[in-house]
């Protein structure tokens, strides 16, 4: 047996705040739910996540790619796996003998699944993706009435669903408005509820600032880990991931003294200085560096002091009690991931999803 070593820094989850987050997804939009758990479930353990959710009665997993399709489905969960993203054309042949879900953009990607069912004697159920203004992806709807005939009359596939992407649903509420009634008025001309099983539209942001009544399905992914978009829902969230560290030293520095690289940092006073095992190698954004950072520590804030190294970070715990040992919130409940967001310059979703793998995940019930 090797030494008993613990890590340095693990990301505790909170699969009680993870199901609650569904529930809260369901309520808003009184929609069926497709958890999306792309990019390894937001950095939450792809596996893990899917088996909790799969218990929840969920629609579809929505995935970035066929190797989290994959992963899903090896790990012997069988809801339905919707592909957000574009497939190359070698992957189609597994996604039609798994029967995952796939959204189409072109005519060409349409008759390569139909003819790849049709030599497997299948007919594989796919969404039609429209481009309402993320420009990303889809058909563009002026296109589509003139195709919807050809589409339809391809023999091995099944278009069962029609969705689209909000670019700036948490920032510009009119053009969101608008992009609901345009969806609305697309989906009815193709034939609405009765010719589609699945209509959705909205991502996190979507599904809470909006009336999602033309829809019966929502795409969450942000919202279910407990953080949202829109800053006046925050509250009914529970927060799912926290980041954790301990302090691996305290030691005392006279006044004028440098810490951490550049020594943009130089101590005013006398300053007991906590060391803290965790840093830019773990997705401990080093962006954080000299923006009023905290961390928090025995319930109370302590401030960072001078630049995130990629191991190690410096706090200021003068006239505290802090020890060697004590454990240390990076973020979670106390220091939402989205206040870190603001002070890095980035976004809750870059943060989550760029949590290393060397933080150990531990997932609570
Ligand atoms: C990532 C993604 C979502 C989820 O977005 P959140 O803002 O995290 O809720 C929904 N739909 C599509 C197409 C996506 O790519």
């Amino acid at each position: 047996m090797p030494p008993v070593s613990p890590p340095r820094a693990w990301a505790e989850i909170d699969l009680a705040a993870l199901r609650h987050n569904l529930g809260v997804a369901r309520e808003v939009s009184g929609c069926r739910v497709m958890a999306v758990v792309k990019a390894g479930a937001y950095g939450h353990g792809l596996e893990e996540i899917a088996r909790v959710l799969a218990d929840e009665d969920i629609a579809f997993f929505g995935v970035a790619n066929v190797g989290e399709a994959r992963r899903i489905s090896n790990a012997g969960i069988d809801t339905r796996i919707y592909l957000l993203g574009a497939t190359w054309s070698e992957e189609r042949a597994e996604i039609v003998d798994r029967e995952w879900t796939p959204c189409l953009s072109s005519l060409d990607e349409a008759r390569h699944f139909s003819d790849l069912a049709t030599s497997a004697n299948k007919r594989l159920k796919c969404h039609l993706a429209v481009d309402t203004g993320m420009g990303r992806g889809g058909f563009v709807p002026e296109e589509l009435p003139c195709l919807l005939p050809e589409l339809e009359a391809l023999k091995g596939i099944e278009i069962e669903g029609v969705g689209s992407h909000l670019p700036s649903a948490d920032e510009d509420e009119n053009f969101t408005r608008e992009q609901f009634t345009r969806f609305a008025e697309i989906v009815a001309k193709l034939g609405g509820r009765d010719r589609f099983e699945w209509i959705h539209l909205s991502n996190s942001a979507g599904l809470l600032g909006y009336d999602n009544s033309p829809c019966n399905l929502v795409r969450p992914g942000l919202m279910l880990y407990g953080i949202s978009p829109l800053p006046g829902h925050q509250q009914r969230l529970r927060n799912v991931m926290s980041l954790k560290s301990r302090v691996t030293l305290i030691r005392e520095l006279p006044a004028g003294h440098g810490v951490s690289y550049g020594r943009e940092f130089i101590t005013e006073r006398p300053t007991r200085v906590a060391t803290v095992g965790a840093g830019y190698g773990d997705g401990y954004p080093r962006s954080l560096s000299g923006k009023g950072t905290e961390v928090v520590i025995q319930d109370r804030r302590f401030p960072l002091l001078g630049r995130v190294t990629m191991d190690q970070i410096m706090i200021d715990v003068t006239d505290t009690t802090v020890e060697v040992g004590d454990e240390v919130e990076l973020f979670g409940p106390d220091v939402r991931v989205d206040e870190l967001a603001a002070k890095a310059g980035t976004i809750a979703w870059e943060i989550l999803t760029g949590i290393t793998p060397r933080v150990t995940r531990v997932h609570r019930s």
